[in-house]
């Protein structure tokens, strides 16, 4: 056993010092990130278990899933005929008996014995009765009463070797001298008002719950501290960047923008006029515009960008417009060309695929003084190009690049001046959502669609049905309308989703769709076989687009009426939204297939895009299932990461976090006085760049 330090115990002291962890322990608990007695007192439970949901043996039925405490009669390992290995073993509670099943676990004989009491959740199977199949267990050893009810189970997270049982009682050992050492440092006015309990109340309640309700309540405690600092330093960039002043001050000059404005073939809707005016507002100001423009696919933002890119231009600024792929920044570059015709605007068009001229000219344009509006991908932020003097940085489908390349955009300088920026995204978030997570920015929402559109009729498909969906895609044509077909990357590997689509097309052209005209779409082409492709889809030359991802974000075709996806299942649900978005663009009665069988799981999932058109709702219910992580694509982050919190569950308590970060800063913007200091150690020790945002001084 390791020897004890000279001093006393406090929150830093290493958990080797702790009774019952040696060096074995210890190292397995760095793999859970513990290191010191702080870092396991703030090992928080994942979920709790308690009599409310444990379910009496006797009374489970097949298909059910349930949670059961019983204890083990019987254990053994069965081969099975494709030579899986399944450990088994026999329960028993109060009612009855029931066996349990870990296929391919039989490593499980060594961590599972008579005697022992399992809390085990998971689905009832029919399997020569009912069986079990764990999706988690917890052993709760031998001594435990699993008969009781009213308990409240904690279960931590774990790790191989180190079981929710022995971390338990790891913490229960110790908690009674960690406590104490616990001090509440945020202002009884702020827990009052936000409706959560003090820390150390909170810390027990979460580590030894009366009732599953305390626990939440400690938990939220906590979920509101992490909140209060995230909210604390995006309300202190905010502040901070509000005081440099070192933004381009833009004059609303009314020249280019009311040309385009009386030029426009529609009116805005309110919600565009409204962004505009909140966008005119900021590049007016004294400080950089930093602002998020959402908006669900459909919904207008580029018509809103081009009014933010005129003003600047209007004053003799440059502007960037950087979208993710080529595609879409071609298909920015012929947008914007047509809406700016009547003003003799062209913008200058620069991607990766550029010839060495063409490459050379648009550089020369840019280098130079002369207000022009370049659209491109990030072949905008490489080295050789540089802008004489760039204005305003716009960058569409935002979350699609990394922080760097977001920065990069963001970093030239005119003048000692930055330009303002606009960010752009088509996965719209609930407002408090986006205060959470881009807490930074400031966010117009256009939450109105342009009038005239007819929803898209949405409907899963069972593969029985391939053959009807597929004559219903051929009278769609047939009636003058056009359609895609859809194929998903398989493992990213556009190779692979080429060949599925390539099979298909060949399916397609020779059987169900034979004498229509197709063409296949996808990342292997050249850009401009690509282009050649689309404008000829675009023509109404090619009636079906077969195609990999990648007109996910690429193509705007009013006559195109069905969206046959398929293996809808391997799409995110945001995704699928986006694919739906480019049919009901015209005036005719849209659909969008998803054509497949899928399992019960994907169905519930596909069951939102069917249920709901609206993008909040299925960004709000990707979120849900997927996380944020996932939404918001993993090279990019910048956003912010939770322990606890979980800024879409946690929506009000967020709000009510950011109320009091906004108070707290109006009081003491450093976090200089006596009773806020501590609560600036707290962001100085879990938050890096909140050194500089909050150095004292
Ligand atoms: P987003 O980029 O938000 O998905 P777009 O900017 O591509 O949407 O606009 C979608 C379509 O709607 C475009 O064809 C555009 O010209 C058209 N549009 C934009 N605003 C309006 C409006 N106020 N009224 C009618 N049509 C509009
Ligand atoms: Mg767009």
């Amino acid at each position: 056993m390791t020897p004890r330090p000279a001093g006393r115990l406090t929150l830093e002291t290493p958990v080797t010092y702790l009774t019952g962890v040696g060096p074995r322990r210890a190292e397995l608990l760095k793999r859970l990130n513990i290191f010191t007695a702080r870092d396991l007192l703030w090992h928080i439970p994942h979920r709790y278990e308690d009599a409310t949901t444990v379910r009496r043996i006797a009374t489970l039925r097949v298909g059910e899933d349930a949670t059961v405490i019983g204890t083990v009669v019987s254990t053994g390992i069965l081969p099975t005929r494709k030579g899986l290995r399944v450990f088994q073993a026999v329960v028993r509670d109060a009612s009855g008996l029931m066996e349990v099943a870990w296929p391919g676990q039989p490593w499980l004989e060594r961590q599972i014995a008579k005697e022992d009491v399992l809390l085990l959740s998971g689905p009832v199977r029919f399997f020569h009765g009912r069986q079990l199949t764990p999706r988690e267990f917890v052993n709760l050893g031998k001594d435990a009463d699993g008969t009781s009810g009213g308990r409240v189970l904690a279960v931590y997270g774990a790790t191989e070797g180190l079981s929710v049982k022995v971390l338990r009682g790891l913490v229960e050992a110790h908690l009674d001298a960690l406590l104490p050492l616990v001090e509440e440092y945020l202002p009884t006015s702020m827990l009052a008002a936000a409706g959560v309990p003090t820390l150390p109340e909170a810390l027990a309640a979460v580590h030894r719950p009366t009732s599953v309700a305390a626990a939440l309540a400690g938990r939220s405690r906590l979920a509101f501290e992490e909140l209060l600092c995230v909210h604390l330093l995006h309300r202190r960039a905010h502040a901070l960047a509000q005081q440099a002043q070192d933004g381009i001050r833009f004059t609303n000059r009314r020249d280019l923008t009311t040309r385009f404005r009386a030029a426009l073939p529609f009116a805005l809707t309110g919600a565009q006029t409204r962004s505009v005016r909140e966008i005119v507002a900021d590049m007016t100001g004294p400080c950089r515009m930093h602002r998020l423009l959402q908006g669900d696919v459909g919904a207008g933002k580029t018509v809103v960008a081009v009014f933010a890119a005129l003003v600047a231009m209007e004053n003799g600024y440059q502007v960037a417009f950087m979208a993710p792929t080529e595609l879409l920044a071609e298909q920015h570059a012929r947008t914007i060309t047509t809406l700016l015709a009547p003003l003799g605007i062209v913008p200058v068009l620069v991607t990766g695929s550029l010839g060495a001229a063409a490459r050379r000219a648009a550089a020369a344009t840019l280098a130079g003084e002369t207000p022009c509006l370049a659209v491109g991908t990030h072949a905008l932020v490489q080295e050789r190009v540089r802008f004489g003097r760039l204005g305003l940085a716009i960058i569409d489908e935002q979350h699609r690049f990394g922080v760097d390349q977001r920065r990069a955009m963001g970093e030239h300088r005119t003048e000692g001046r930055r330009p303002d920026v606009l960010l752009m995204s088509a996965t719209p978030i609930p407002r408090s959502l986006a205060l959470t997570v881009y807490g930074d920015l400031d966010v117009s929402l256009l939450d109105e669609r342009p009038p005239g559109r007819l929803p898209v009729t949405t409907a899963l498909r069972p593969e029985s049905a391939r053959a009807r969906v597929l004559g219903f895609v051929r009278r769609q044509v047939e009636a003058g309308r056009q359609a895609y077909v859809v194929y998903p990357l398989v493992e990213d590997s556009e190779k692979v989703a080429l060949k599925a689509a390539t099979t298909a097309f060949e399916e397609l052209s020779s059987g169900p769709l034979a004498g229509l005209r197709l063409a296949l779409l996808h990342g292997k082409l050249s850009s401009e076989e690509k282009d050649a492709v689309m404008r000829r889809f675009r023509d109404g030359a090619i009636e079906v687009l077969v195609a990999t991802t990648v007109i996910e974000v690429g193509i705007d075709v009013a006559n195109a009426t069905v969206m046959l996806i398929e293996h809808p299942e391997r799409f995110g649900l945001s995704q699928l939204h986006q694919l739906r978005g480019r049919v009901g663009r015209g005036a005719a009665e849209s659909f969008c297939i998803l054509l497949g069988d899928v399992g019960p799981e994907a169905a519930e999932r596909l069951q939102v895009i069917v249920d709901h058109e609206d993008g909040f709702e299925v960004a709000r219910a990707d979120l849900a299932l997927r996380g944020m992580g996932d939404l918001f694509g993993e090279r990019q982050s910048g956003v912010p990461t939770f322990r606890i919190a979980d800024p879409l569950k946690d929506e009000a308590l967020s709000d009510r976090a950011r109320e009091a970060a906004e108070r707290l800063l109006a009081d003491d913007p450093a976090l200089t006085r006596p009773p806020h200091r501590r609560l600036g150690e707290v962001l100085r020790r879990n938050y890096g760049r909140a050194l500089e945002l909050f150095r004292v001084g």
